[in-house]
């Protein structure tokens, strides 16, 4: 079976809420439990003080007439009046009587003969006066006749009131008090007095005698009631001692709901007019009159005490629940922001792990790739080294290829001189042998003149084949390709090449290194004086200007140009068009080499009438020291 994810929840706080339901009742019912003890508790002492002080009462406002008739039967007109009753007017004894009534309070006094009919009595006016009844079958004048003091308690047969009777025996002598007494002293006692204090009372009040008659009650309805049903045998009974008349004396309607312990009993009525009330009762045997008295106290407080505390107990678990349910919310969003805090704190600590393992990877990564670059580098730097030797070497090489290409010039540059000195010093030998010392110092003169040109063309050769300086410095541009065409001179000459120089008087100067410059000078002039030398009116064309800080040095010449197609190519290393052994195809690869070297470019291009090299370089600035002497100059 599948149980959906709520359902288990749900369940438990059905479970709680049931519970927490059952806590409620548990605990109200438990609360009004303990109130009803208590209140019935305290209401059962109230009415057993209430019920104390009732019977107290009663009892003692009852005996206080207990002593009247023995006083009464002493008194000397009353036995006067007995001795000889025909003979005697009773009416000062009937006056007696009632002022006697009057003074004690009672209701009525009256006097018996030996038979029990009356002779005297206080209501001696009334219409039911006593006077002429016979009570010989009330017990109080049996007892009272027997010697004893009478009590009795019933309806009056004339008046049909309730109340207490006392009686003495009444002797004539008082000497011989076995004797069988004259006559019986009777006082009544009417109950409605005890009874009307009762109403003012917060409970309901009754006595009941040996039969169970209520026969005093602080309701008038439950007088003269049973408080048990009779029955018909207890009912005839009653009727014959005539102590209710003929009163129906029904049932009460009592009826026992309880009994708390041996004397308090909770009850209520089925019928009259304390039904659908519920009392407590409690009941106090009064001995001295074989009665009991009875007390009802309503037990409306006890309820009520019982709903006040079932509600406060509600009320107050409704609170400590809340207050529960509150705390244990918060308990519960502390643990599970612990628990957040807890995995936060953990996913902090796994990623900074990872963080760490990570870093220490690409750290391990980095200085792997830093070593192999270092590595690289220092490599690249020899390479590059190796390089700049080979440059050099290059360049130098290229040297020796110019230099080459010049050693048939130069050669026929020293023979001629060579040979012309020959033929001036044979000449002067013969001039001196003639003795013809002018002509013979003249051609000496031209052989001073030829050595020194011979010196010249050396200096020259010495001053191309040096190695550069490498040093970066202001040069003047047309100082440079001074030297350049100097180199050529001779060439220049045989080749009746024109030489045509647009530069400005002022000298131009570039950022450069002198003999790098002029070596690309001479390699350029030397490919132009290549590329010229089957033309007709060979010429050269030398032109430098400086725009912004850049100088532009444009070597050309009349030639057949360069092929379209080998533009791309031309300073490429060993790219060369001419027939082997004429050209290393290297001087523009490494004259382009070396503009780049100085910082700035060589660029090649076909005008309308032949080639066009031009060089650009940064314009420098006039040198402090004076500029770089001719070679002439600096080797004579
Ligand atoms: P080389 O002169 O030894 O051939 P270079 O590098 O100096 O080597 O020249 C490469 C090529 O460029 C030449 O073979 C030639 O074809 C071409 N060239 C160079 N200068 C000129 C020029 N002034 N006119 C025409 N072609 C030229």
């Amino acid at each position: 079976m599948i149980h959906s994810p709520l359902f288990p929840s749900s369940r438990r706080r059905l479970v709680w809420i049931l519970a927490l339901l059952l806590g409620l009742v548990v605990g109200m019912w438990q609360a009004a439990e303990f109130a009803r003890v208590r209140a019935l508790g305290e209401l059962e002492e109230d009415a057993e003080n209430e019920l104390r002080l009732s019977a107290a009462n009663l009892q003692g406002y009852l005996l206080r007439f207990d002593y009247l008739p023995p006083m009464l039967a002493t008194r000397e007109a009353v036995r006067r009046f007995l001795a000889s009753p025909q003979s005697q007017n009773p009416m000062p004894l009937n006056m007696l009587l009632d002022r006697f009534r009057f003074t004690a309070g009672v209701s009525d006094v009256y006097l018996l003969d030996r038979e029990g009919t009356t002779l005297a009595a206080s209501n001696w006016h009334r219409p039911n006066t006593f006077i002429g009844h016979n009570y010989s079958f009330r017990s109080y004048y049996t007892q009272a006749m027997n010697g004893q003091p009478g009590r009795f308690f019933g309806l009056g047969t004339q008046s049909l009131e309730r109340g207490y009777f006392f009686s003495a025996p009444v002797w004539l002598d008082d000497t011989a008090p076995d004797a069988t007494p004259d006559g019986v002293i009777v006082i009544k006692v009417l109950l409605d007095e005890v009874e009307q204090s009762w109403a003012e009372q917060d409970a309901e009040l009754f006595v009941t005698d040996g039969d169970d008659i209520i026969f005093m009650a602080s309701r008038p309805e439950l007088r003269m009631s049973a408080l048990y049903p009779l029955d018909v045998a207890e009912r005839d009974m009653l009727r014959r001692t005539r102590r209710y008349a003929m009163e129906p004396l029904n049932y009460s309607g009592i009826r026992v709901d309880a009994d708390d312990n041996a004397n308090g009993r909770q009850v209520s009525f089925e019928q009259g007019p304390l039904t659908g009330e519920h009392y407590l009762s409690l009941t106090q045997t009064i001995t001295e009159f074989g009665w009991q008295m009875h007390i009802l106290k309503p037990l409306t407080p006890v309820a009520r005490a019982q709903w006040i505390a079932a509600l406060m107990a509600g009320g107050l678990y409704g609170l400590l629940v809340l207050g529960g349910g509150v705390g244990w919310q918060r308990w519960r969003l502390r643990r599970e922001r612990e628990a957040f805090a807890e995995r936060e704190r953990q996913t902090l600590a796994r990623v900074r792990d990872e963080l760490e393992v990570s870093v220490a990877r690409r750290t391990r990564d980095l200085v792997a790739s830093n070593q192999r670059l270092s590595s690289e580098i220092d490599e690249r730097l020899r390479a590059e080294a190796s390089l700049r030797q080979t440059q050099d070497e290059l360049v130098q090489a290229a040297k020796l290829a110019v230099l080459g290409q010049l050693a048939a010039g130069i050669n026929h540059e020293l023979n001629q001189p060579l040979a012309a000195i020959r033929a001036y010093a044979e000449n002067a030998r013969r001039f001196i042998e003639l003795a013809r010392t002018e002509q013979a110092d003249a051609n000496l003169g031209q052989i001073v003149e030829l050595t020194e040109r011979m010196a010249e063309i050396s200096a020259q050769l010495r001053q191309f084949s040096r190695k550069s300086s490498e040093r970066h410095e202001s040069i003047a541009v047309q100082t440079c390709a001074e030297y350049a065409l100097r180199l050529f001179q001779n060439r220049l000459r045989e080749s009746h090449t024109e030489v045509i120089q647009t530069m400005p008087a002022e000298p131009l100067w570039v950022v450069g290194d002198l003999v790098r410059l002029e070596q690309v000078l001479v390699n350029l002039i030397g490919n132009a004086l290549q590329a010229t030398s089957g033309q007709p009116a060979p010429r050269l064309i030398l032109s430098a200007g400086s725009e912004g800080d850049v100088v532009q040095i444009r070597v050309e010449d009349n030639g057949p140009g360069i092929d379209e197609e080998h533009l791309t190519h031309i300073f490429e290393p060993f790219f060369t068009t001419r027939a082997p052994g004429s050209g290393l195809g290297l001087g523009l690869s490494i004259s382009s080499r070396i503009m780049k070297d100085l910082g700035g470019s060589l660029v090649a291009s076909n005008t309308d009438r032949g080639a066009c090299f031009t060089l650009t370089l940064a314009a420098g600035e006039p040198p402090v020291e004076p500029p770089a002497q001719p070679l002439e100059s600096r080797h004579a």
